[in-house]
């Protein structure tokens, strides 16, 4: 019956077939499943640097802000004292053009006062001449109650 070893080598033939089949299936889902997984950590490795860069890159952005804050800071920080350092100078001086129209108005008083009494002296000498009787023999001027010249011993006039 030679139809049926040919059946059975037909039935044979299939089995190996499909055992094959699986077998290669297997062998591709597998690697296939392998190179996933490679793909997988790949990515994940990409992940985890970039990560790292972007907190690298943070941290220098954040310094750099720092220190560009810190240097306005102190930047304004001496801005403000020249001008306060500024403001006294002017201040200094105004009180200085003061101490000096003070001193000069003192002086101006003083001469002032000095000329007012050099004045009333000088009025009172004229009203004390006034008083004066003038000697006809002489001409000596003698105290207004005087009855005979100091100088020459002649008789006044009354
Ligand atoms: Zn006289």
């Amino acid at each position: 019956m030679p139809w049926l070893y040919a059946l059975i080598g037909i039935i044979v033939g299939l089995v190996i077939g499909i055992f094959a089949g699986i077998q290669i299936r297997k062998n591709i889902s597998e690697k296939e499943i392998s190179s996933a997984e490679e793909e997988a950590k790949r990515i994940i490795n990409e992940s985890i640097k970039s990560a790292e860069s972007k907190k690298r890159e943070a941290l220098v952005e954040a310094k750099e802000e720092i220190l560009k804050a810190r240097n306005e800071y102190e930047k304004e920080v001496k801005e403000r004292r020249s001008d306060l350092q500024k403001q006294e100078r002017r201040l200094q001086q105004k009180e200085e053009t003061l101490d000096r129209k003070t001193d000069n108005i003192e002086k101006k008083e003083e001469t002032l006062a000095r000329r007012l009494s050099e004045l009333e002296e000088a009025r009172e000498a004229i009203s004390a001449y006034k008083k004066m009787q003038r000697c006809k023999q002489c001409g000596a001027d003698n105290q207004d109650d005087a009855v005979y010249c100091k100088k020459c011993g002649a008789k006044l006039a009354e």
